[in-house]
Order: C-alpha cells, then structure tokens, then sequence
C-alpha cells in the first residue's frame, strides 16, 4: 500500500522510536486471579492480555477425551472494546485459527500423557488490542501454565518478527503490521529453540525469512527472561508472606 508516513526515518528509526531490533516494552505479572488455577497479566506495548488456565480436569463430553492423554483448549477472545472501532463480540473466523495454533502450540510442550482422560483449559482475553496479540496471548499462557503448575518441558514464549519498509524488524507495532510487507509470529521452547508455532503473513525472500526468524528467537528469549522473572516474583512474594 502507498503511504506517505515512513515507517523507518532517515536515522534507522521507526515510528515510536524503535530500532529494528529493539522490542516493545514487556511487563508480566504472575497469579492475578484467585479463582483459576493459574493466571498471567501481561502487557506488551498496547497489548493488554489476561490469561487464565483450569485443570487439568476430566474432559467433558465424555466423547473430547483421549485416552492416552489430557488435551489442551486454549481459546483466545478479543474484548469487543479492545479494538478501536467497537469489535463484533464473539468468535470468528480469525479467534477461531489463534485458538487452534496456540492449542496445538501449548500440546507440544505439556506433558499431556501425565493426564489421560483430562482437559487443560487456558483461557486468553485481549483487553487491548494493538498487533502481536497471539505471541501476547501466547507468552501470558505459558506464564499461567506455570502458575498452575501443570507439567511441562519448558515455558512456551512467543515473539514476531516482519518486514518494514524493506527491512526486517523485530515485533511490529499497529501502523507497521497495517502497512508493513510481512509479519512471522514465532513461539518457541526457548530451552531447545524447538519450534511451536511459526505463522507468515506476506511475503519475505528464503534470505529475509532466515533472518526474520533469527530475530523472533532472539525476542522470544528476551520475553522468556521477563516471564521467569514474574514467575519467581510471584512465588518470592508467596514465601515472604508465610
Ligand atoms: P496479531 O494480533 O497476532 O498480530 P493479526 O495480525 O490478525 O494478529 O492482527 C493484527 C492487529 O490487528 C491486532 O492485534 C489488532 O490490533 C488488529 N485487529 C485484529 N482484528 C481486528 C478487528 N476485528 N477489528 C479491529 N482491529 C483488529
């Protein structure tokens, strides 16, 4: 699309004064609500996300379960007022597809053969809603998975990584995922670098894709210090308070 505001001035840098590798400001909080068994308050630039998991438990209908193990339910919703022009409540087309990778994403990283029968549901709420929503939603799942203490082999983390102006950026904000040439959302297991979820909107050269995922890992290993950081506040606070 033409636009005549630059997404990278003349300095290198973008629009909210980013440099191409620098992430939008991360802030975790671990165990904000009382009544799940594990929650995540997360804020990443604009983005505003709760997430909060049950079980596992027994799966209900009898039908969703696996014998062999627990299946994972992750359902990402976007608030109706997350949005800038009043979002249709609801799920569509587009909640429907995050809830399903984010699922099969969170699957390859819990130890789902411990509980046969069962269901582990993480619920994702986007409270505020300004790109990057599913690596959000993903790495405030991975927080209160943990918080829920439900087995796993690592912390799943998420970070994208796209192409602006001809250039390949880490963790686009509003203006540069509307009007940018490519956007690869990426989670990974930042213990193996095993990836979980790779997505791609637009087109980068075999080149620029290596590079673009190069620069998600390294953002999702930047987030993945900030979620252990608000697992061990969580858990220190916990302690002082006995
Ligand atoms: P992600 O949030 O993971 O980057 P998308 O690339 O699909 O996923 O969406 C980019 C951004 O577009 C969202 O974060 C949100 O700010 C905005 N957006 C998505 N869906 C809607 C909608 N129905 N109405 C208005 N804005 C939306």
């Amino acid at each position: 699309m033409e636009l005549d505001i630059k997404l990278i001035d003349d300095n290198g840098k973008r629009l909210d004064g980013r440099s191409a590798e620098e992430l939008r400001k991360i802030k975790i909080e671990a165990g904000v609500l009382h009544r799940a068994d594990g929650s995540c308050y997360l804020e990443w630039g604009g983005n505003k996300v709760l997430a909060a998991v049950y079980g596992p438990r027994e799966a209900i209908p009898r039908h969703t379960q696996n014998p062999l193990r627990a299946i994972v339910n992750a359902r990402y919703n976007m608030a109706a007022f997350s949005v800038e022009d009043r979002k249709r409540p609801g799920p569509d087309r587009r909640s429907r597809e995050i809830s399903k990778v984010i699922s099969e994403a969170l699957e390859k990283i819990i130890l789902t053969e411990q509980f046969p029968r069962s269901a582990i549901d993480v619920n994702i709420e986007v409270l505020d809603a300004e790109a990057g929503t599913r690596c959000a939603g993903l790495t405030a799942a991975g927080v209160a998975l943990a918080d829920a203490g439900i087995p796993m082999n690592d912390i799943p983390v998420a970070c994208a990584a796209g192409k602006i102006a001809g250039q390949i950026v880490i963790d686009l904000g509003k203006e540069e995922d509307n009007f940018g040439d490519a956007d690869l959302p990426v989670a990974i297991s930042p213990r193996t670098d095993e990836i979980l979820l790779l997505q791609m909107d637009g087109h980068l050269t075999v080149e620029e894709f290596n590079k673009a995922l190069d620069l998600a890992i390294k953002g999702c290993h930047v987030a993945s210090e900030i979620q252990k950081k608000a697992i061990l506040d969580k858990y220190q606070s916990v302690k002082e308070a006995e």
